[in-house]
């Protein structure tokens, strides 16, 4: 039996993961689950699966959900705040973490489970891309074992050896090719990208995401994110990171091998099937999720990114290759930039501009410890605010 804790139950990655443990009641138990603010949901998840906690943002909230449990006679008990998200992944009780709180806001008890040598079930990439390599030496330091959720990392864990070590040349491996279904925007006229509202941003063509990353898509801010998360999760060199377009999202992410192979993962775009994948590893169970029908499908079709189209993810590869504290930097920058856009008062272009700003501005410097992504994700925030209010 595995005790999961859940940041970010509420979530899209969060409901998708209780879909595959409630099928799985003999191998799956709940031991917290965590949101912000959404307590209606929360308490009907806490009355469904019984957790022994039950985490939220602020007091306010805490208290509407007490309430709440209390009129449903739910006794799992109730805390708030970040220091409450760290107990309920450190607890003795919890042994597996699903990761899936959106943004840097998920680093604090990412971090935590991975200190406590917990197995991690990692989608909240902003954490790994703001603190790689201290939160892989954690990782190593401490036995956790680290899953990735991501569906382009999980389909590249699949396609990689059992027992890979994190130097691809050791293994034969060339290069990985993570796809990229290229978003709302793919086709859209250039000339028009200045008019893209957020409805149009956040209506992604292939997968139902949260806000933020569906934005992230549409601006390919969310490849870049992935290639900076799969160089420290796989030891992948930039040069070894290929993005490649692919509208049908059928392909997940390919490992290319010295004798020619390539390795690919295929399947519907659902993310059921990297967190089934990563739940029972190395084992596999039903997911929910129904297997592709290539015959229906009949073409799949791969195209290299326009750097011009999609400017992020030249910024995110430069922060790659600036190191230090480049990665956090852009990925405060742009969780700033993106809610601005989000609230309308910044437009779609401008989010790619005021990442480069902020960069341009807190150039790389070096990180030696956790502190100090702390600080700089908060300058850079500061940063941010003030460029977007001038
Ligand atoms: P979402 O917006 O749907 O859900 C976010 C969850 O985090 C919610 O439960 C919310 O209550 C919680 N949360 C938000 N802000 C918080 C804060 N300040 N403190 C504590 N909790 C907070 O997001 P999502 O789409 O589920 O994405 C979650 C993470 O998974 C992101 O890092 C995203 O990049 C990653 N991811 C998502 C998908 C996907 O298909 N949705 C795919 C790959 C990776
Ligand atoms: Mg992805």
């Amino acid at each position: 039996m595995q005790h999961i804790t859940i940041l970010g139950s509420t979530g899209s990655i969060g409901v998708s993961t209780l879909d595959v443990v409630a099928r799985h009641p003999d191998r799956y138990r709940i031991f917290a689950l965590t949101a912000q603010n959404r307590v209606e949901e929360l308490a009907a998840q806490c009355e469904r699966f019984h957790p022994e906690v039950a985490v939220v943002g602020s007091a306010d909230a805490a208290q509407r959900l007490e309430a709440l449990l209390r009129e449903r006679k739910v006794t799992t008990a109730v805390a708030f705040g970040e220091s409450a998200l760290c107990a309920a992944v450190t607890a003795d009780g919890c042994d597996t973490v699903m990761a899936a709180i959106v943004g840097g806001a998920g680093l604090a008890p990412t971090l935590a489970a991975a200190c406590a040598g917990k197995k991690i079930l990692l989608a909240n990439k902003e954490a790994l891309v703001m603190s790689g390599p201290l939160f892989m030496d954690a990782v190593t330091a401490s036995g956790a074992v680290l899953m990735p959720i991501d569906s382009e990392h999980n389909a590249i864990f699949q396609c990689l050896p059992q027992h890979y070590t994190r130097t691809p040349t050791a293994h034969g491996i060339e290069k990985i090719m993570l796809t990229a279904s290229g978003g709302p925007f793919l086709t859209r006229p250039l000339d028009t990208f200045d008019s893209v509202t957020c409805e149009e941003a956040v209506a992604h063509p292939k997968w139902v995401m949260g806000r933020k990353i569906s934005v992230d898509s549409a601006t390919m801010m969310n490849k870049g994110l992935e290639v900076i998360e799969a160089h420290y999760l796989f030891g992948m060199p930039a040069s070894a990171i290929e993005v490649v377009i692919h509208p049908q999202s059928v392909v997940h992410s390919m490992v290319s091998y010295a004798d020619g192979s390539v390795l690919a993962q295929l399947g519907n775009p659902d993310m059921r099937t990297p967190i089934a994948h990563a739940l029972a590893y190395p084992e596999r169970i039903a997911s929910g999720v129904a297997p592709i029908d290539l015959v229906q499908i009949a073409q799949l079709t791969f195209v290299a990114p326009d750097m011009r189209r999609f400017p992020c993810l030249k910024l995110a590869y430069d922060a790659l290759h600036a190191g230090g504290s480049a990665p956090a930097v852009l990925n405060a920058a742009n969780e700033i930039a993106v809610q601005a856009f989000l609230d309308r008062r910044i437009g779609f272009r401008a989010v790619c501009d005021l990442i480069a700003r902020v960069m341009d501005a807190l150039p790389a410097s070096p990180v030696d410890d956790i502190a100090s992504v702390f600080e700089l994700d908060r300058r850079a925030r500061e940063l941010a605010h003030t460029l977007i209010q001038s």
